[in-house]
């Protein structure tokens, strides 16, 4: 039970008074468990709610680190956290706005090998990514789990929101599986008004709030589009599809190969290992600082470039960024890397 008589009494005053939180939604919030995956310009306002809502214990995740270009739509992050692993740096700002809750800071992607471990048990799953891939990996396990899935995407003026609750309402992959591969719009070439992801993300922190407390929602079977330019707000309804691959867990996305290295972004190369490593960064940073600049080192990852002009974040488990280089040689790049930096495999 949440300590009320804590000096954090007064934090969460203007919420008791509300018919459907009270003490008891309150306490429901404090010992709720849910994953942001994505904490960008969706995630991270979604984030700001929950967190300061209360939500007890959220993890989240996300492979990136703070660009400057972030900054005009993403909370709990600053100038000073430039280079910085994202996850990182909401978790150090967001603990001195509500230090009474636990935020659980994954630096990495979600792939098949490891999505299943994280979400098993949360109340809920946010979507605050920027591709498709892992939305329909997620997707996939959510209904696989049965755990509610706030769908949302935003891009310009635009966005849309569902709530996925299989087995009661349609998955992601009935509703949109034209979605799938790479084809959808690239904000750094739309562009992406912050306002849009604040209203998105606000209202899919509102639909996990009701999830937790136990209240239904209009958008389950629904979604929502959303034009902020003209304040249009509209429901349209949603239907499962016939032999859904998802919904009926057929095989067919079984024994999928993993694919170790993208592009994500549009100069920045992801390359994960093959096997997570635990990297001991006080050795690192020695046989770094023979060849390299370091930029920035956290608890999470070191950042460093070269005289080109290459930046590179290594992480504690392995796992690279690679930013201007070309897609095909990062993986060459990057087992040179592992090797003069003298990284045990
Ligand atoms: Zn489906």
């Amino acid at each position: 039970m949440y300590n009320f008589s804590s000096v954090f009494n007064d934090y969460y005053s203007r919420h008791l008074p509300i018919k459907e939180i009270g003490v008891e939604g309150q306490n429901k919030l404090y010992n709720a468990k849910v994953v942001i995956a994505g904490v960008g310009g969706l995630g991270s306002a979604a984030l700001h709610f929950m967190a300061l809502s209360g939500v007890g214990s959220i993890t989240i995740i996300d492979q990136d680190t703070v660009e400057e270009s972030n900054l005009h739509r993403q909370f709990f992050t600053t100038m000073d956290d430039i280079h910085i692993p994202k996850v990182e740096a909401i978790r150090k700002n967001l603990e001195k706005v509500n230090p009474d809750i636990k935020i659980n800071a994954l630096a990495e992607n979600i792939n098949e090998r490891n999505v299943s471990e994280m979400i098993k048990g949360v109340d809920c799953v946010v979507d605050g990514l920027d591709n498709t891939t892992t939305r329909f990996l997620i997707n996939r396990e959510c209904v696989k789990q049965r755990i509610p899935y706030i769908f949302a995407g935003a891009i310009g003026y635009h966005g849309n929101v569902t709530v996925i609750d299989s087995p009661n309402t349609p998955c992601l992959e009935c509703i949109m599986p034209e979605l799938k591969g790479e084809n959808t719009p690239d904000c750094s070439i739309t562009g992406i008004l912050n306002v849009t992801t604040g209203i998105l993300g606000s209202i899919e922190a509102m639909e996990a709030i009701k999830i937790i407390l136990g209240l239904d929602s209009v958008l389950k079977g629904k979604i929502l589009f959303c034009d902020v330019k003209n304040m249009a707000f509209n429901f349209y309804p949603i239907f499962k599809k016939k032999k859904c691959v998802t919904c009926s867990f057929s095989s067919i996305f079984k024994n999928q190969s993993e694919k170790l290295t993208w592009l994500c972004g549009s100069d920045t190369v992801n390359i994960n290992p093959e096997t997570n490593l635990k990297i001991k960064f006080d050795d690192v940073k020695k046989e770094i600082e023979k060849c390299y600049k370091i930029i920035k080192i956290s608890n999470l990852a070191i950042s460093f470039e070269d005289k080109k002009n290459m930046k590179i974040t290594l992480f504690k488990n392995g796992r690279m960024l690679i930013k201007n280089i070309d897609e095909k040689k990062a993986y060459k790049k990057y087992t040179e890397l592992i090797k003069k930096l003298k990284i045990k495999c």
